[in-house]
């Protein structure tokens, strides 16, 4: 079954696009939890990060660039940003299509406390 990436890409879903090419599109994230919120996604349904062959490496290369250049247009390139990419049910990926969140707009609190153990 297709995922929401998928159907979004396919223009099945309406999202706000930010950047669109062959390989790599962008659009804002439903539910942003930062002024800026954008999700990079290749256009190929990779499920996730360890999914990835040598083949898709170009593919995940040209995803930073994307968010590279996506920070610097949104403006928050100088302050800085976060680039998250999760993994399977541990890393808390819901949708099972590759992609970078990222993360901008607002100072960010520290990584580690987003990862400490929920019991
Ligand atoms: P993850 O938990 O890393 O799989 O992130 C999935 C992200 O997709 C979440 O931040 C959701 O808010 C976002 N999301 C889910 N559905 C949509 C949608 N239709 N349009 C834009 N973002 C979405």
């Amino acid at each position: 079954m297709a995922s929401i990436f998928e159907m979004i890409i396919a223009g099945e879903i309406p999202a706000e696009f930010i950047h669109r090419d062959k390989e790599v599109v962008a659009f804002r994230d439903i539910n942003p939890v930062a002024p800026v919120h954008v999700l990079v996604v290749p256009t190929k349904p990779i499920p996730t990060i360890d999914d990835v062959t040598d083949a898709d490496i170009p593919v995940v290369g040209r995803m930073y660039a994307v968010a590279r250049d996506i920070a610097r247009s949104e403006g928050v390139a100088e302050q800085g940003y976060r680039l998250v990419m999760n993994c399977r049910d541990h890393g808390g990926q819901e949708v099972p299509h590759l992609h970078l969140h990222l993360i901008g707009g607002r100072q960010l609190g520290p990584m580690v406390g987003s990862c400490v153990d929920p019991d």
